[in-house]
């Protein structure tokens, strides 16, 4: 059994113009230990799906079909108390993006790290700092930085903190949505080689999102394409990266420079994402796509195996 399984999953948010279907019958699933990248625009509900997958949606989102379940556990419909107790944070935590600059100024970081543990565990003070030093010195810091304040450290060191935060309670999967967003490249390279050896010293599962396929790719076992609320393209990540199928991926990827290869020009992708309120009937990219065909504006592609572990959902492998 995967420790991660999400079937036809709908979150949308209810709006006064309609309901935005920001995830839109999305299914996967994570095995122990392994790394999902989760790729796409602004706006195709990456962050969205990663805040349902930890039920912290924010308001007037909801989930409102499919299932997620944890360790064999559903989660979808579980009451809010049995979620803080027995899922939040203990089976799942995530890394909220912006998070390091959301530290509280005024409180020290072994307070902020200790705190959660004694109200939501009742585990003593003591204790409790004493295992925020523990992690602290996991995500490679000096544990004495407990008696510190956030302005005292980094940008680095603070988004080190703020991992070693989402693991205080042992999680089996970590969420981590845009963690080096707003961090210089050596420091992106150093929090992402962190991220690989906890994923290997702790057996960590982990989902990253972010729209940077390129740092995607240098973590992630598997990448997911989403698309207008829909995965698209899903796989081991040396083939969606090295040899992308979905004609959305292909222009994604088209549009990164890459340094060992000779690119003539970067593509770009005609036209604007849809409007989520009333997305386009069959393939949701038609409008964009440069390959559609006759059924694509009328017929949804369904997601097809096109070599093992790799599926995509266009009318070009399946018609
Ligand atoms: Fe393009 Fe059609 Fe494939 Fe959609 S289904 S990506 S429109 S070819």
């Amino acid at each position: 059994m995967a420790l991660l399984e999400v079937e036809g999953l709908k979150s949308y948010y209810l709006t006064s113009r309609g309901e935005v279907k920001a995830v839109d019958n999305v299914s996967f699933d994570l095995e122990r230990g392994e790394s999902l990248a989760l790729a796409g625009e602004s706006g195709c509900g990456k962050s969205t799906l990663g805040f349902s997958l930890i039920n912290l949606l924010p308001p007037p989102g909801r989930i409102v079909g499919g299932s997620i379940r944890i360790d064999g556990i559903e989660v979808v419909g579980m009451p809010e108390d049995r979620l803080r107790s027995e899922v939040r944070w203990r089976k799942i935590s995530m890394i909220f993006q912006g998070a390091m600059n959301a530290l509280n100024p005024v409180h020290t970081i072994g307070r902020q790290l200790a705190e959660p543990l004694v109200f939501h565990q009742g585990v003593s003070w003591a204790d409790a700092i004493s295992r925020a030093r523990e992690y602290l010195e996991l995500v490679g810091l000096d544990p004495d930085i407990v008696n510190r304040y956030p302005h005292e450290l980094s940008g680095g060191m603070k988004q080190r903190a703020v991992i070693a935060m989402a693991l205080l309670e042992h999680p089996d999967l970590v969420i981590a949505d845009e963690p080096t967003t707003a961090l210089d490249v050596i420091v992106q390279a150093q929090i992402l080689n962190l991220m690989k050896s906890l994923k290997r010293k702790l057996n960590l599962s982990i989902i990253m999102i972010s729209h940077d396929l390129a740092v995607l790719s240098e973590i992630a076992d598997r990448i997911a394409i989403m698309y207008a609320g829909k995965i698209v393209e899903i796989g081991p990540s040396e083939k969606v990266y090295g040899n992308p199928k979905h004609p959305y991926t292909q222009k994604l990827l088209g549009a990164i420079p890459r340094l060992r290869q000779k690119q003539e020009r970067l593509e770009f992708i005609p036209g604007a994402p849809p409007n989520l309120l009333n997305p386009p009937a069959g393939c949701r990219f038609h409008p964009r796509c440069p390959s559609r065909f006759e059924p694509c504006d009328r017929r949804e592609p369904e997601l097809v195996e096109v070599e093992p572990g790799h599926w995509v959902a266009c009318h070009l492998y399946s018609w």
